[in-house]
């Protein structure tokens, strides 16, 4: 274990110096005998509404570093038997989506042949069809856990069919995803039609609203959706705004009755033992997070998923 990279801790080196990398780990140059890449995705160009998740990576990274490396309520020691890295920010064209999209599945494909677990720092959540397209290319059509106060099915957005709010939808009609083992969990608010959720449950996605969750414990839906996922290889995108704004303000589409940080470890911590092929946590937008509460919640988020990766110990 002591060849394996590990965050510097607070008692070697103040929390508030050092590098601004994930949990300040090396940032590695070489994908080479890495097990988990991290990576930020500093993009804000496929939102509908407020921007600012270009900043999202590097206000997840400054507050990642009060995070320490065991896990107190699971067990978990990610960094005891995985090989993790910060590989740092992908050079997206900020001035072009579609160059940005095609930058993003090429970097992935790269990543992927390593054989490297991808965990990406969002971005708003249009990096996440770029990231199934290449997840799809080395492992097929794969489950999705999708956490999310929206749905991000429409079909077009002012005549763009890649966009924030159309992801799932083209994942599921290029065949990225298996249709009746994705997850929509938390989703809610208003809508343009009343079955602007509906059509996607006749693709086959399992939805769970944030309403039908009040008040209960994500336990035993987490528990349920491990059960129903089996061996299949899975990739897990959790966009920040499936929480409640008390929880998550900083974010661009904000949207009322949603999760508690509570809910969401309970349900993160549920996936142990599932076959994670990737992960992103999405639409973190620090110039609405004043108090950094909204980073410092996503940067908690990526370390819990971190911990039911495959081959992570346990003490
Ligand atoms: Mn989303
Ligand atoms: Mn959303």
């Amino acid at each position: 274990m002591s060849d394996l990279n590990q965050p510097i801790s607070g008692n070697d080196l103040a929390r508030f110096s050092g590098p601004n990398t994930f949990m300040r780990l090396p940032q590695a140059g070489s994908l080479a005998d890495l097990d988990v890449a991290v990576l930020g995705i500093p993009m804000d160009i496929g939102t509908s509404w407020r921007s600012g998740t270009r900043f999202g990576p590097k206000q997840i990274r400054a507050e990642s570093a009060m995070i320490r490396p065991y896990n107190m309520a699971t067990g978990a020691a990610p960094f005891d038997s995985l090989q993790v890295a910060d590989i740092g920010d992908l050079a997206i064209n900020t001035f072009s989506l579609t160059d940005s999209l095609r930058i993003i599945a090429e970097s992935y494909d790269g990543i992927l042949a390593q054989g490297v677990i991808p965990v990406a720092m969002g971005g708003d959540h249009s990096i996440t069809l770029p990231i199934l397209r290449a997840i799809a290319r080395k492992h097929g059509s794969v489950a999705l856990v999708h956490v999310d106060a929206h749905a991000d099915v429409n079909d077009e957005m002012f005549g763009e069919r890649e966009t924030h709010g159309t992801v799932f939808r083209r994942a599921w009609e290029e065949g990225l995803i298996q249709p009746d083992k994705t997850y929509q969990i938390g989703i809610r608010g208003t809508g343009y039609a009343a079955d602007d959720f509906t059509e996607a449950q006749g693709w086959g996605f399992q939805q769970f609203p944030a309403h039908e969750l009040w008040h209960r414990s994500l336990s035993d839906l987490g528990a349920e959706i491990r059960r129903d996922i089996g061996t299949r290889p899975v990739y897990v995108t959790y966009d920040i705004d499936s929480l409640d704004p008390a929880h998550a303000p900083g974010t661009g589409t904000p949207e009322v009755g949603g999760l508690s940080t509570m809910q969401a470890l309970e349900l993160i911590r549920e996936l142990r033992g599932l076959a994670i092929v990737g992960c992103d946590l999405v639409e973190v937008s620090p110039p609405y997070d004043p108090t950094g509460n909204t980073a410092l919640t996503g940067a908690n988020l990526l370390y819990e998923l971190l911990c039911v990766l495959p081959g992570v110990t346990y003490r």
